[in-house]
């Protein structure tokens, strides 16, 4: 049965794992690579037609009857975080092979179909997320990949050229210009909205992107027995403020789906009984609005130089990196949208928190993605769990979904 062919599938990707604690499975590693080749052999076995471009990216294809007719597109990554879970990345290869293996059973599309492995999603191993559908859309960044390096020293361009594929040719692995008909991604939401409201399917109308900012606050150390409390420069009392205002500011701005976090902080010399002369903090400020992002961020540097004259301290705000949020297409979520129709399976339209590799496809061809509940929305973690039921339900949809955008 098709029920029971699915969860076996994902049980023995799940055994492709390093160590004891849920699954590590890390980009280009050997238990990615034996993941990579199991998975390539059940598509061996539905006879498509493999290719795997300079990158790693894995391009399995199905053909149609219009030999003639752009590819319809569906993947996602085998690729995890140290001691994450077993269903983020691996099901939505999984779900696009099943889907493809019933499509083939229930008589082939007019479009070709394409199941994509893309390479290193996770920035776990090289520090860069998306790797493999960045150069897919023909943003790879060659300079800073060149110098990427997991922390075993081992370069990212080095794992590559020791794994078969080919460094020196990433750009190869653009597919700009070529005539894509659309792409899909189903994914574990990664958060708790679905299963808060008992829904199987998400349709995602946006993905977003973060601004990451660091603040470097500076004070006055000093002796803290001897300095009196009203003649100290803080940096460690500033920066609390600044947690605070990032707290408050991305409150008032919640509405339209813009959040803050400040993730870490690092505080100079460190020491009990010195007052903190330095406090550096990363934040983290995204949302599917890059005006509120923008807005927020004003808004944060206004509060931060009141709190920092306040203080007699200086604040230095560096901003990392700015990326804009993308919008998926309409057509695409229109198809799911019919699917979910069609078979009668609830749903809702919901933003993804979380980046995917969909974000750079949107670039290439008219993209969509597919969100099922994981339980209390967990993900990135040992306790990671989507519901059989709600993997066949999305399944069904991704299916019928497919077929639509493939006659
Ligand atoms: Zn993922």
């Amino acid at each position: 049965m098709d029920r029971d062919w699915v969860l076996h599938v994902m049980d023995t990707v799940s055994g492709f794992s390093r160590g004891e604690t849920g699954i590590t499975r890390l980009a280009l590693s050997p238990e990615e690579m034996q993941a990579r080749s199991y998975v390539t052999g059940l598509m061996q076995e539905l006879e498509m037609r493999i290719r795997v471009d300079a990158i790693g990216n894995i391009i399995g294809r199905l053909e149609g009857t219009d030999p003639a007719a752009a590819p319809v597109c569906v993947g996602s990554h085998l690729d995890s975080v140290p001691e994450g879970g077993r269903y983020d990345g691996v099901l939505g290869v999984v779900a696009g092979l099943a889907a493809i293996r019933r499509i083939i059973k229930e008589g082939h599309t007019k479009h070709p179909l394409e199941l994509i492995i893309f390479t290193a999603e996770e920035s776990s191993r090289f520090g860069f997320a998306t790797m493999g559908s960045k150069a897919m859309a023909g943003i790879a960044d060659l300079k800073a990949w060149g110098k990427a390096k997991d922390s075993q020293g081992i370069g990212f361009l080095e794992a590559l050229a020791a794994v078969g594929f080919l460094p020196d040719q990433i750009e190869s692995a653009s597919r700009i210009g070529e005539a894509l008909h659309a792409f899909v991604e189903l994914h574990i939401e990664q958060g708790p909205v679905l299963e808060d409201a008992g829904l199987p399917i998400g349709i995602v109308e946006a993905i977003a992107a973060p601004t990451r900012l660091k603040i470097r606050v500076e004070g006055t150390p000093g002796h803290s027995g001897t300095t009196p409390m009203d003649s100290r420069e803080d940096a460690l009392v500033t920066a609390a403020q600044i947690i605070l205002a990032v707290r408050e500011v991305a409150l008032s701005r919640y509405g339209e789906g813009t959040v803050g976090t400040v993730g870490n902080i690092k505080v100079n010399p460190g020491v009990m009984n010195v007052i903190p002369g330095l406090a550096e903090m990363w934040v983290d400020i995204r949302g599917v609005d890059h005006d509120s992002i923008v807005e927020t961020v004003q808004e944060l540097k206004d509060e931060i130089s009141i709190i920092a004259e306040a203080e007699g301290t200086t604040v230095a705000i560096e901003v990392l990196t700015s990326d804009k949020p993308v919008r998926l297409h309409q057509s695409v979520s229109a198809a799911v949208e019919q699917a979910c129709k069609d078979l009668k399976v609830s749903y809702r339209r919901m933003n993804s928190g979380a980046g995917h590799d969909a974000m750079h496809m949107a670039a290439l061809c008219p993209t969509g993605m597919i969100f099922i509940p994981c339980a209390r929305g967990i993900s990135h973690n040992p306790e990671e769990f989507a519901a059989p039921d709600d993997i066949m339900t999305g399944i069904d949809v991704l299916t019928r979904t497919l077929r639509s955008l493939a006659e």
